[in-house]
């Protein structure tokens, strides 16, 4: 199962507090620098790559003066304002080191779950990829507290691999990987290699309920690796000081836990397109079109479609029939119906020119994009 890690071109790799913070002295800038050379070998090696950063509570603590958590949730979130700062300054200038361009993105649950803000996401994120910059990932800690309340970013790291359709999450931790047992009460414990992520008998060594472990705890990695194997990504659960962890597990060695979603990305987008979302509207799509879709794979662009009908937004899912009334495809698409009429019929050069702006130049991009 290891040819999956080996096999990954998209990673996004989550980096939790503890791993971060030398012993609550700050930022462990030697332990990023380690991290980014790695991370930057994968990319060398074709790989393209998010980084999830948690760790700005912790920076922003130790900048503050302050030894201890507080348990006032606005200090908190002030503390993670401040503690942001320094955490994307570090990663900011080792990346640069290399020649790399970084770009900071904060983001909440209910960002990515929200169709049009999920789409503007996705799209910014496959651009700044695109262009070989490296996307740093925290959640918004001043609006919502989701993540400092539970989940140290693990919940957050699997939503963004929904996101981008990651093929590997890389949940690097202080521990090992998920035990069999717990490894601090009992010296037999084993490390579990591989399991899926759907498996039951996980809840039981993850440690029950999530409330009972709070913050990143291994229950919260469980629940992680279950969410991103929601759009067929697998997940590897492992230490982050182990000496060059990703460097090793591109090689195929088996460290951590690796957790297997239960079907192929593919199914999985299917899926998620067929089943969550109301159709709001149709596209007529001329012969061309229709082929440059069935056979070429291609994204839907607005020369190609002769009628629009319906009242539908920016993000929402639309039928794209042929020419005969046939349905082809649906998708989820870039513009509203308003902008649709206007734009239908023209080259993605005109765009800009029609609506003043723009938002893609296709009308909807294949990944978003399902055949029947
Ligand atoms: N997003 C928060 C951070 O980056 C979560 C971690 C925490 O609660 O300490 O600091």
């Amino acid at each position: 199962m290891r040819d999956k890690v080996t096999g990954a071109r998209r990673w996004v790799v989550k980096i939790g507090s503890a791993l971060l913070t030398a012993d609550g002295k700050g930022l462990d800038r030697a332990a990023m620098d380690t991290w980014v050379k790695q991370m930057v070998a994968l990319r060398q090696a074709g790989a393209e790559l998010v980084l999830v950063s948690s760790g700005a509570v912790a920076a922003g603590m130790n900048r503050l003066g302050w030894a201890e958590r507080p348990k006032a949730m606005h200090e908190l979130q002030a503390a993670a304002a401040v503690g942001q700062m320094s955490l994307i300054r570090a990663w900011e200038s080792s990346f640069a080191e290399h020649g790399l361009q970084t770009a900071q993105i904060l983001v909440t649950h209910d960002d990515l779950s929200d169709r049009k803000r999920y789409l503007n996401a996705r799209t910014t994120l496959r651009t700044l990829v695109d262009l070989g910059v490296i996307p740093v990932i925290n959640e918004n800690d001043t609006v919502v507290t989701d993540e400092i309340r539970f989940g140290d970013n693990d919940t957050l790291a699997a939503l963004v691999a929904n996101l981008v359709e990651a093929d590997l999450l890389v949940i690097l931790t202080d521990r090992d990987g998920m035990f069999d047992a717990d490894p601090r009460h009992n010296p037999d414990a084993k490390l579990i290699y591989e399991a899926r992520a759907d498996d039951p008998q996980l809840d039981a060594v993850a440690g029950g309920s999530a409330g009972a472990l709070g913050r990143g705890g291994m229950q919260t990695k469980l629940r992680a690796a279950r969410v991103a194997a929601r759009s067929g990504a697998y997940t590897v659960i492992v230490g982050g000081r182990i000496e060059s962890v990703l460097d090793r597990l591109k090689t195929g060695e088996r460290l951590g836990t690796l957790l297997s979603p239960e079907q192929s990305r593919h199914a999985a987008r299917k899926q998620w397109l067929a089943g969550h979302l109301q159709m709001r509207g149709t596209l007529t799509l001329d012969a061309g079109a229709v082929r440059a879709l069935r056979d070429g794979h291609k994204s839907l662009l607005p020369v190609g479609v002769k009628a629009a009908s319906g009242n539908f937004r920016r993000g929402e899912m639309v039928v794209c029939v042929d020419p005969q009334g046939e349905e082809v495809a649906r998708g989820l698409v870039n513009y509203s119906a308003a902008e649709t009429q206007k734009i239908i019929g023209h080259p993605t050069t005109d765009i800009e020119e029609l609506l003043g702006y723009i938002d893609g130049p296709e009308l909807i991009h294949r990944d978003n994009l399902i055949l029947v």
